[in-house]
């Protein structure tokens, strides 16, 4: 089976968020089960520098308005899987990342940026951009290329299509002038079209026109059918739900494994857990924190936005220091969380370590080094860190939400012989402090915390299965089209 992965972004060329982790992993895991899998990536700066890096050549290159395209061939970097990449330096070669400028703000020509992205795809999938490679199915993922499904008939012989949702809560809406200037057909925007409530949704495309959708995690499956986290769609996916099913993320186990991560002094595993001390004394050397060992290292790594819950980590995190807790911090975003987290860090100079910016073997070292990893998010559709420490023996404590819900079991859900983490319902900092002064206590007696350690690194977090699953979604899609 052919199948062209269609995403904005790929780990380690260019990621923004879990986004990318899963679009490097997942299509690994499908060649690995025998798929010919090309992945379809936009021609930023990134990409453009491992292509030439790489030596890749040019496989075809098409005229798409006034726009020339060049699709490059190379590889993701550490992989065989290849990646095609849309080289249009007026769109996609600028600085920034992939859909803002330098100043935060998004790109002004976003809408005319992905629906050239999605114009490549449709080429590729209708056998017109020239090339020998015809996909049986189509996966686009999230708005940017949510527009893919749209541009493709409904009939044979088009490839089939798979619509993942990584994040309801980023949908690509645009003036309806837009639509009018991008000259798409008047039948896409009314009757189930891409209009949303007189605007026009990139996202609308993927999930009105996909034969299947997916997201990324059964329980974000089930809420996105609800008001309260459907932003509006809800009743179009519980229209959609015979198609709809979640599918829960895996993580790449090769990268994020404690028995040979890169960024760590020390390595260890379930039998030899003692070690993971060595990464916290590492961990705290390091970040200026003082050598203490009776409380323990709380984390949290990610984007300071309102979905990842740091409304909350800014009312609970002074409690916890007051407790002897010592905190870590990584991340960026929003610039008033940044500055409240600065100024609580100033107060507690070696026992709270904040770093503002992106750092991947920090993040790797705080997984590692810290005793807890708080995740209070409002929504999380998947989450990939509770999964990274559950893999590293770092006991979770998080919002019973979305993928959340789905990974992370209590002591109070479960047997005591099933439970890896703490979870808290409700979403105020009430309940989280409560969760977290659970895993504190806990943290006190040895043999019950070991028992969550072990449980967590026992878990089954790698892609292998999770691609059999796609591949069987990506089986029906095409029964249905046959
Ligand atoms: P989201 O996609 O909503 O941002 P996920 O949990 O699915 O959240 O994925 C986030 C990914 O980005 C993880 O791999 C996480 O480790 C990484 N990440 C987020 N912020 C940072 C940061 N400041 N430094 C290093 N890695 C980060």
């Amino acid at each position: 089976m052919r199948a062209l992965f269609v995403t904005s972004e790929v780990y380690p060329i260019i990621k923004t968020g879990g986004l990318a982790d899963v679009s490097a992993s997942l299509p690994e895991a499908l060649c690995n089960l025998g798929l010919d899998v090309r992945v379809l990536l936009p021609g930023y700066p990134a990409a453009l520098q491992v292509a030439r890096e790489k030596g890749s050549g040019i496989i075809a290159q098409l005229d798409i308005g006034e726009y020339a395209v060049t699709l490059y061939e190379t590889l993701i970097p550490g992989t065989t899987v290849n990646v095609w990449v849309v080289d249009c330096p007026a769109l996609f070669d600028r600085p920034g990342n992939p859909y803002q400028n330098d100043r935060g703000e998004d790109w002004e020509d976003n809408a005319l940026r992905y629906y050239l992205f999605a114009r490549v795809a449709a080429l590729i999938a209708l056998g017109e951009a020239g090339l020998r490679w015809i996909p049986d199915v189509v996966h686009c993922n999230d708005w940017q290329s949510g527009l893919v499904p749209a541009l493709l008939p409904d009939s044979r012989p088009c490839p089939a299509t798979v619509f993942t949702v990584h994040n309801l809560a980023y949908q690509g809406v645009f003036p309806a002038e837009t639509f009018r200037e991008l000259e798409l057909p008047d039948s896409l925007w009314h009757f189930s079209g891409l209009e949303f409530h007189g605007r026009f949704s990139f996202i609308k495309g993927g999930l009105v026109f996909s034969d299947r959708l997916t997201t990324v995690s059964p329980a974000y499956a089930r809420e996105i059918q609800q008001p309260e986290f459907g932003y509006g769609l809800d009743g179009l996916l519980r229209h959609r739900a015979p198609v709809l099913s979640g599918v829960l993320n895996g993580i790449d186990t090769r990268v994020w494994n404690p028995e040979n991560d890169r960024f760590l002094d020390h390595a260890y595993d379930g039998d030899s857990i003692h070690n993971k001390r060595l990464c916290r004394a590492d961990l705290q050397r390091n970040l200026g924190l003082d050598a203490s060992q009776e409380k323990p290292v709380l984390g949290y790594i990610g984007r300071l936005v309102e979905q990842k819950g740091v409304d909350l980590l800014l009312q609970v995190v002074p409690e916890m220091l007051q407790q002897g807790c010592q905190v870590v911090i990584l991340g960026s975003g929003m610039p008033h969380f940044e500055q409240d987290l600065r100024a609580l860090a100033d107060l507690w100079p070696g026992r709270l370590s904040l770093t503002i910016g992106y750092d991947e073997a920090l993040a790797h070292r705080i997984t590692a080094g810290a005793d807890i990893f708080m995740m209070p998010s409002r929504f999380e559709p998947c989450g990939l860190n509770q999964m990274y420490s559950l893999q590293y023996g770092t006991v979770p404590v998080v919002h019973r939400v979305g993928g959340l819900s789905d990974t992370v079991t209590d002591p109070l859900d479960s047997s005591c012989s099933l439970a890896n983490g703490f979870c808290f319902s409700g979403g105020g900092a009430g309940a989280f402090t409560e969760a977290l002064n659970r895993a504190l206590r806990c943290f006190q007696d040895p043999l019950a915390w070991r028992r969550l350690q072990i449980n967590g690194m026992n878990g089954e977090y790698s892609w292998q299965r999770r691609a059999g699953t796609y591949t069987e979604i990506y089986k029906e899609a095409l029964a249905e089209r046959r």
